[in-house]
């Protein structure tokens, strides 16, 4: 669903007669709206986008190259030959400049006439060279550096959160299946490629990053990869996976103990580690992170972390213990926040497993 509160200015912007279905880039136009609200407090009059993740979230456009500025009235994407077409039919909101082999004169060819004085940019995201060049193409408009112009993604609209949940639920099917077939003898590649495989199957456009599957004393390491290591029973197996769905990720960790004793003993071992619940030294990371088109975006959930949370944010809550030798355990849900508290996405169970030695 488009919420059709478009404040379009421009016949390019929003045109319902354009052709192209809007439909298919949910929520771009409310996108838009907060990346003008934020000219004003920057103090610019427009905002240069480079990043990919930003550049999709204000514009639709999928393209892996592109700039887009968004001004007050008009939000041009210049894009190059390759993307042309694609941009047109995604960025429907858009000012679309056809930027042949050098997108960068195509902007400041549109600029030209304007009165665009002062330009901000992702200041922890433009690589130096850019900045330099940028800024002796738009002169004289000035490049202002910009912190956080992620914050614009870190509250998630319906569409969003939609798409977080449908990443959620194909991880969380994946992670079942796995359970159903992770055994002792498997090696950890093993078993990475039957959860990968099954999150693709299940409907991920892909993985959301390289997959965490560590075993026994490896699972001490909080981003251990796979190995050849066959596992053995009596370990422990962290995993750290997530799935994209419509550009959106999900992120969740699950230690399975591959138990090889009855229902009881391994109730009574759990029991044993959760009284013993003065591992703090052994718990060396933040709580969690946003999630969204970034699998780690903002905020934090982190003792240096400033912010407020916020109804609509997507974050993961994670804790570990991981004793260097011996292993390590984490289990990561992903959570929205709402106004009196959260509601936990993830539904992949918890519960331990044994399997008999017999
Ligand atoms: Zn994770
Ligand atoms: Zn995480």
């Amino acid at each position: 669903m488009w919420r059709g509160s478009s404040s379009a200015r421009s016949s390019a912007e929003g045109d319902p007669d354009s052709g192209v279905s809007i439909d298919t880039v949910p929520f771009v136009s409310g996108h838009l709206t907060r990346a003008r609200e934020f000219l004003g407090p920057a103090g610019v009059d427009a905002l240069l986008i480079v990043k990919a993740e930003n550049r999709r979230y204000v514009t639709g456009f999928t393209g892996s190259a592109g700039l887009a500025l968004v001004t007050p009235d008009v939000t041009f994407l210049a894009v190059d030959f390759r993307y042309e077409e694609q941009a047109v039919a995604e960025a429907p909101q858009c000012t679309v400049l056809r930027g042949g082999r050098d997108p960068v004169a195509a902007l400041v060819g549109a600029l030209k006439a304007s009165a665009i004085r002062s330009i901000g940019f992702e200041a922890e995201y433009v690589p130096f060279a850019q900045v330099t060049r940028l800024r002796e193409k738009l002169a004289p408009a000035e490049l202002i550096p910009l912190a956080d112009v992620d914050r614009l993604r870190w509250v998630k609209d319906a569409g969003e959160l939609a798409a977080i949940s449908r990443a959620v639920e194909i991880a969380d099917a994946a992670f079942a299946h796995t359970l159903s077939v992770l055994r002792p003898g498997l090696t950890e590649q093993e078993a990475a490629l039957e959860l990968e495989m099954s999150m693709r199957r299940a409907g991920a456009e892909r993985v959301a990053f390289d997959t965490v599957l560590a075993s026994g004393p490896r699972s001490a390491l909080p981003h251990g990869r796979a190995t050849n290591r066959r596992m053995e029973a009596g370990e422990l197996v962290t995993l750290d996976f997530g799935a994209v769905s419509d550009g959106y990720c999900s992120d969740c960790t699950r230690t399975v103990a591959l138990a090889a004793a009855d229902d009881r003993d391994v109730d009574a071992s759990a029991r044993t580690v959760i009284a013993a619940a003065g591992f703090g030294e052994a718990f060396g990371h933040s709580l969690g992170h946003g999630l969204g088109l970034e699998v780690h975006e903002g905020p934090r959930l982190a003792p240096q972390e400033e912010a407020v949370l916020e109804a609509g944010m997507v974050l993961t809550v994670e804790p570990g213990i991981y004793l260097p030798g011996w292993g390590g355990v984490r289990i990561e849900d992903d959570v929205v926040v709402t106004a009196d508290g959260c509601d936990i996405l993830t539904t992949a169970p918890k519960a331990l497993r044994s399997f008999s030695v017999s």
